[in-house]
């Protein structure tokens, strides 16, 4: 077992506990080499994974989110949440609960939250990142954003992760399954890891 600052099931979020175990395992693998960077913070289930690889790492996570909720966090939908609504603003807002995984786990320092919109942030980015995790909105639209807007920042033998990968329609949506099939199909990436809809691909 990998040895995180708290435990991974005290934080909401969706990834299973052997898909943080990966996530960390391999980015422990590349991210000596430069930052890292996660699009989907939520409440910091993830980057408590990936943060603690990057500070064993001795570099950052920058960690990408609106905080508003994914369409399927809105109220009315399955993943809705009411302790994550904010009254004030009539809307969803992930932000203090990733501040307080981040406090609890002593990465303050380490994972660096940026709030804003995924595709705008990676139209002004030029640093090249070793490990990019991809687990934002799942619309085709801002899947292929994502993976468009971000990939050509990873560099040589860094990875590309993606969540929520279903070969099979009757199991999930499409949108990350299709981001996963134009990476392999670009010939620029092979696979190295599968874990439950995880997918870690290394950049050739
Ligand atoms: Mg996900």
């Amino acid at each position: 077992m990998i040895d995180l600052p708290i435990d991974p099931e005290t934080v909401k979020g969706f990834l299973h506990p052997e898909e943080g175990e990966a996530l960390f395992r391999l980015t422990a693998t590349v991210a000596a080499e430069g930052p890292c960077l996660e699009i989907g913070s939520y409440c910091g289930k993830s980057a408590l994974y990936l943060g603690s690889a990057c500070k064993q790492a001795g570099t950052i996570l920058f960690s990408i989110d609106h905080h508003r909720g994914s369409e399927e966090h809105q109220p009315g939908w399955d993943y809705f949440d009411a302790r994550l609504w904010d009254e004030a603003a009539g809307m969803v807002d992930t932000l203090p609960a990733l501040r307080r995984t981040l406090r609890l786990a002593d990465l303050e320092g380490v994972v660096v939250p940026i709030v804003g919109n995924s595709a705008s942030i990676a139209a002004a980015w030029k640093t090249p990142l070793s490990f990019l995790f991809i687990d934002g909105s799942h619309t085709l639209e801002s899947a292929l954003n994502d993976y468009y807007g971000w990939s050509p920042h990873i560099r040589f033998g860094g990875m590309l992760a993606i969540h929520d990968v279903f070969p099979r329609p009757e199991d999930g949506g499409r949108a990350p399954y299709e981001i996963y099939r134009r990476a392999l199909d670009s010939g620029d990436y092979s696979e190295v890891m599968e874990v439950r809809s995880l997918r870690i691909l290394v950049r050739q």
